[in-house]
């Protein structure tokens, strides 16, 4: 007997009787009957699940032939580039397959090669590692707890948990620092951006520059909130010994908490917690202790899915991380629990009502869980940049960095023009610091009815904005594009 590794889903295929050929051979009816009993053999189980694998309408043994000739071609069109950069590197297709077959690991690759090649489309993922670069300069903080001179534990709560949830970090540490001694906070980014657009020279600086830091404070043991940063830590920093905040957390008396839900609510494991049974059972006996009934959702634990965050899937491709955040919230009509911060985000975005763990064990007074609206690309670089000022007075009574004068700027939106800017990924940082230049060089072009035009080029982009001046520091904001083309006087060079 042949082995076969094609395997074929048959547990809700009801068994049929054959129907045994007569001496004489099958009449027609007789064949059909016969063949109609064949099962027309094929696999698909990870195509079942995964909505970028359904996108493309193929199958990975198709995608890995394209993704092959994508990286292949001298000239020519590589038409497969955002296919490559919007699998979101979850790697459920793998704990799947029953032959451990990977897209996760056949996009990084590819990512990383059409890198070095210098193939890669700049768009797909430079907002992202724009923002890296900030959460590891302006929006890092590196202390021992306030009073002491040397650490044991570090607290990481990583960067999304500071943009998209920054009220619960103070009350957070300050628990940890009351039950263990010694704990330090590190606010940074962990490098999974860098590693996620193929950019390995930019992820290994980034770990690099994090282990010379970890080293400086002593070695001490990092607590993470987020389990991307716990899975970072644990593949490329093995020095580093790196234990979960919710392992953590399931060892102690818990705090007093607000209310919780009467009804059950389905919780939602993160992609990167996949590979962490501990970090998955610390969560739900949290939420046994916390009185929280929860269902499971149809792929959960170790086969969960994605919220279309991981890999920078919305980076390069955001209508189809809407679909996938839109499907898995449809997986169950029950509120959403879940304990990754960029998850309950765009779980948020997509209008499911989803709550942080966090958000039950520190609540913030006068707020349901449930509420705290989508925070865009905008608001959680604002929100990183203030947490570290406020932290750095309530915590250590240091002076924080002076403010920049574009910072004074008061921008007036509409709705609509709020949703431009996030669509375009154009921060408000951005528009105030072209306006505040606009205003000092006074290189703006005056449409004669009070409103105005006026462009900046920070870095390899080029801003525009649409604005009329309301005076005492306010700008009404009425548009805002950018590209990357570089338009010249004259049609030369510069
Ligand atoms: S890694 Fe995740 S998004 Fe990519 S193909 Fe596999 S299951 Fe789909
Ligand atoms: S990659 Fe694996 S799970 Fe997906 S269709 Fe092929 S054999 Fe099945």
């Amino acid at each position: 007997p042949f082995e076969t590794r094609l395997f074929t889903d048959i547990s809700d295929v009801a068994p049929l009787p054959p129907s045994p050929a007569p001496p004489e051979g099958y009449d027609v009816a007789g064949a059909k009957e016969e063949a109609a009993r064949c099962l027309q053999c094929q696999c698909m189980e990870c195509v079942k699940r995964c909505v970028y694998l359904q996108e493309y309408r193929g199958y990975p043994k198709r995608y890995a032939r394209e993704i092959y000739n994508n990286l292949a071609i001298v000239q020519g069109s590589r038409t497969s580039n955002r296919m490559i950069n919007s699998c979101s590197l979850c790697g459920q297709c793998e704990r799947i397959c029953p032959n451990g077959f990977s897209m996760r690991d056949l996009c990084l690759g590819a990512r990383r090669e059409m890198v070095r090649q210098n193939r890669m489309p700049p768009s797909a993922h430079d907002f992202a590692l724009e923002d890296m670069a900030l959460s590891n300069s302006t929006g890092a903080l590196l202390r021992h707890a306030p009073g002491r001179e040397a650490s044991s534990y570090l607290f990481f709560p990583g960067c999304h948990l500071a943009g998209g949830s920054p009220g619960t970090i103070a009350p957070l540490y300050d628990f940890l620092r009351d039950r263990i001694d010694g704990v330090g906070l590190w606010l940074r980014c962990c490098g999974a951006p860098a590693r996620w657009a193929g950019r390995e020279d930019l992820f290994d600086s980034a770990m690099e520059e994090l282990k010379e830091q970890w080293a400086s404070m002593g070695s001490p043991t990092v607590i993470t909130a987020c389990t991307g940063c716990l899975d970072v830590l644990r593949r490329d920093a093995l020095e580093i010994e790196a234990v979960s905040l919710w392992t953590v957390l399931k060892d102690m008396p818990l705090p007093p908490h607000g209310p919780v839900p009467g009804e059950p609510m389905a919780l939602h494991d993160p992609c990167t917690a996949a590979e962490m049974s501990d970090v998955r059972a610390a969560v739900r006996d949290i939420c046994s202790s916390l009185g929280i009934a929860m269902e499971e959702l149809p792929e959960t634990g170790e086969r969960t899915s994605c919220c279309g965050f991981g890999g920078l899937q919305r980076n390069a491709n955001e209508p189809l991380a809407d679909r996938v955040a839109a499907a898995r919230v449809e997986e169950n009509p029950r509120d959403y629990l879940t304990y990754c911060a960029m998850c309950r985000n765009l779980f948020a975005r997509a209008g499911k009502r989803t709550a942080h763990l966090l958000d039950f064990l520190f609540p913030e007074a006068g707020k349901d869980s449930f509420d705290r609206p989508y925070a865009g690309c905008s608001r959680q670089r604002d929100d990183r940049l203030a947490l570290v000022r406020a932290l750095q007075s309530s915590h250590w009574m240091e002076e924080n960095r002076p403010m920049e004068p574009h910072e004074s700027i008061v921008l007036v939106m509409d709705d609509s023009v709020l949703a431009l800017l996030e669509k375009r990924r154009i921060v408000h940082d951005t528009v105030k610091r072209l306006l505040f230049e606009a205003e000092r060089t006074g290189a703006s072009m005056d449409r004669g009815d009070g409103t105005f035009i006026a462009s900046l080029r920070p870095s390899l982009v080029t801003y525009w904005v649409e604005y009329r001046p309301l005076g005492d520091g306010r700008y009404e904001v009425l548009g805002a594009w950018s590209h990357r083309m570089v338009v010249t006087e004259g049609g030369r060079r510069p």
